[in-house]
């Protein structure tokens, strides 16, 4: 009953969201040159890698990161695969989502992709508007996907995002899952605790039943 850790390395040149600012990592002291200990500076977006998107991210009344509680980023989730042929995650995804899930990850061609090469590709697999319409009817309380965005829209609008967000349901984004399996899980997601934070880069494991 191991874990599985489902999230995204942080190293210089991984995959960001356009822009985004870039992940980097600056040795200020190191051992092999003198120093008592290894220390480094880090720069990077508050939507690096792995992250939790919560309300504020978009809609400046919602709650912020360091505001969500944890009991809602933890706990039962479902796991449900989307084909390749499907081409985006739509009602028919959402339809296959058992009853009563209050967590709900889709891995889509994106992990296996990212499996190959981890770095960003333009053409990912998002969920729709009507899908959110349909997760926000079944009263799912969190929302992930294996994409650094919950949806693929060029237009820039983001009706995915206000759609969920608008419902309090905090977005987990920039999952890795391509050794997963669909099913039922404990997820376990620990955003960093940036006060007043529009997003923060998380941590996330699966535990199997
Ligand atoms: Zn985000």
């Amino acid at each position: 009953m191991g874990r599985i850790d489902i999230s995204m390395p942080l190293f210089a040149g991984m995959p960001a969201f356009p822009g985004d600012p870039p992940f980097s990592a600056q040795r200020i002291a190191a051992v092999s040159q003198g120093d008592a200990f290894d220390l480094t500076f880090l720069s990077f977006g508050s939507h690096t890698g792995t992250h939790v998107d919560p309300p504020v991210h978009m809609l400046p009344a919602g709650l912020a990161v360091d505001r969500i509680d944890l009991d809602l980023l933890n706990g039962p989730s479902c796991v449900v695969e989307v084909a390749a042929h499907e081409q985006e995650i739509g009602v028919e995804a959402v339809a296959r989502v058992p009853q009563g899930s209050a967590r709900v990850l889709f891995r889509s061609p994106n992990s296996e992709r990212w499996a190959k090469s981890l770095t960003f590709f333009p053409d990912y697999v998002g969920l729709t508007p009507a899908a959110a319409d349909a997760l926000v009817e079944r009263n799912v309380r969190l929302v992930g996907i294996d994409a650094l965005s919950i949806e693929n829209d060029p237009g820039a609008t983001y009706p995915v995002h206000r759609t969920l967000l608008g419902h309090g349901i905090p977005l987990l984004e920039g999952l890795l899952l391509a050794s997963v399996r669909p099913g039922s899980y404990e997820l376990e997601c620990l955003p960093l605790k940036i006060r007043d934070g529009d997003g923060g880069p998380a941590r996330a494991a699966l535990v199997s039943p």
